[in-house]
């Protein structure tokens, strides 16, 4: 990986600069055990909120039935696609924290722990320095993450009031809220507006909004770091140009389908290998370096999470591309037409 942290997205908005509460919902937790007379409840947290699990087991111990056996999944977690399933049928109560559906189902109590960050000064500055003013051009798309969803129609409303008319929409199968992207996928940008405002933190995710929506100017107001930018895709590139160039003179290609619940694209990786002898399927949930090293490949297509290709690509022994990318590198498509790879649906 390079010295710069520039277009490193796994080191951006990770520092928060607020400290931030959360309401875990027990009482709805609670309702559920009681509903269903539980004796097993699974808690799963994203990995940046892992070390709040034990807090949050105790607080529930507390007030739970005596009998009730409280477990922690120790797997690694970093989207609405990434549910714990083995611990999910072991148990009769099965809480995800951290994010809003990607799918309803009865089965799993989703927690997604909103921001209580104040996202309206860090607007108000965005629309001071980057956005047009409404007399210019008047139309605006939102978007944010599940972590700010809960503010979205105030943000929408708060917009209108100062004369933009504000373009939203339900992504699709894989969004289940107005406005919402994923680190995999910008369908809510999908909007009739040049300029699209996203509110939330980092760069992770407006980086590949910018990419896949190259003719839209995106603003960034980062309620988290206080910070208002524009999202620059050019580094972010020029890396995938990189990986694919070094990609081209492959021979064995390793071709990954994710075993995970919500990152899985069988045809994808299936058309791949039907289509070339050299290349070898391999199935795993977590995505890993170390897991790859001892295949003996030239290069690497993964068909599950594509931020673990653009974000983590250059920690692999040897290149990782995209499905589109490679394509691009066995010459199948030329080289400017890589786009951000998206991913569509649920399971
Ligand atoms: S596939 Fe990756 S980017 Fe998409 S929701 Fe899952 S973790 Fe996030």
């Amino acid at each position: 990986m390079s010295g710069s942290t520039e277009g490193d997205l796994t080191k951006t908005g990770m520092a928060l600069k607020h400290d931030r509460e959360w309401d875990y919902e027990l009482d709805r937790i609670l309702e559920a055990i009681e509903e269903r007379d539980a004796s097993k409840v699974g808690l799963q947290f994203p990995e940046g909120l892992k070390r709040r699990g034990p807090k949050v087991a105790d607080d529930l111990r507390e007030v739970a039935p005596d009998d009730v056996t409280f477990m922690l999944s120790g797997q690694p977690c970093y989207g609405a696609c990434d549910l714990d399933t083995y611990l999910m049928r072991r148990t009769d109560v099965f809480v995800h924290f951290g994010h809003t559906p990607m799918k309803e189902s009865d089965s799993i109590v989703y927690v997604p722990l909103f921001s209580n960050v104040d996202p309206f000064p860090i607007m108000e500055d965005a629309l001071d320095e980057e956005l047009a003013p409404p007399e210019e051009d008047p139309d605006v798309g939102l978007v944010t993450t599940a972590q700010h969803m809960n503010r979205f129609e105030e943000m929408t409303d708060w917009l209108e009031e100062r004369g933009y008319e504000v373009h939203t929409r339900r992504g699709d199968d894989r969004l289940t809220k107005e406005g919402q992207v994923l680190g995999c996928n910008y369908a809510s940008a999908d909007i009739d507006a040049e300029q699209v405002l996203y509110v939330g933190g980092g760069k992770f995710h407006p980086v590949g909004l910018a990419m896949e929506h190259p003719d839209k100017r995106v603003v960034i107001a980062d309620p988290v770091n206080n910070a208002v930018s524009i999202a620059e895709h050019d580094q972010f590139l020029k890396q995938r140009y990189a990986a694919v160039h070094k990609a081209m003179d492959a021979e064995k290609w390793g071709v990954i389908f994710c075993t995970k619940i919500g990152q899985g694209r069988w045809e994808k990786a299936q058309e791949i290998v039907d289509n070339n002898e050299n290349a070898y399927l391999i199935t795993m949930d977590e995505v890993t370096p170390d897991r790859l090293r001892n295949f003996d490949m030239d290069a690497f297509v993964n068909t599950g999470c594509p931020r673990i290709t653009t974000d983590d690509g250059p920690r692999f022994h040897k290149p990782m591309l995209t499905p589109g990318e490679y394509e691009a590198a066995i010459g199948e498509k030329p080289l400017d037409s890589i786009e951000f790879d998206t991913f569509h649906d649920t399971w």
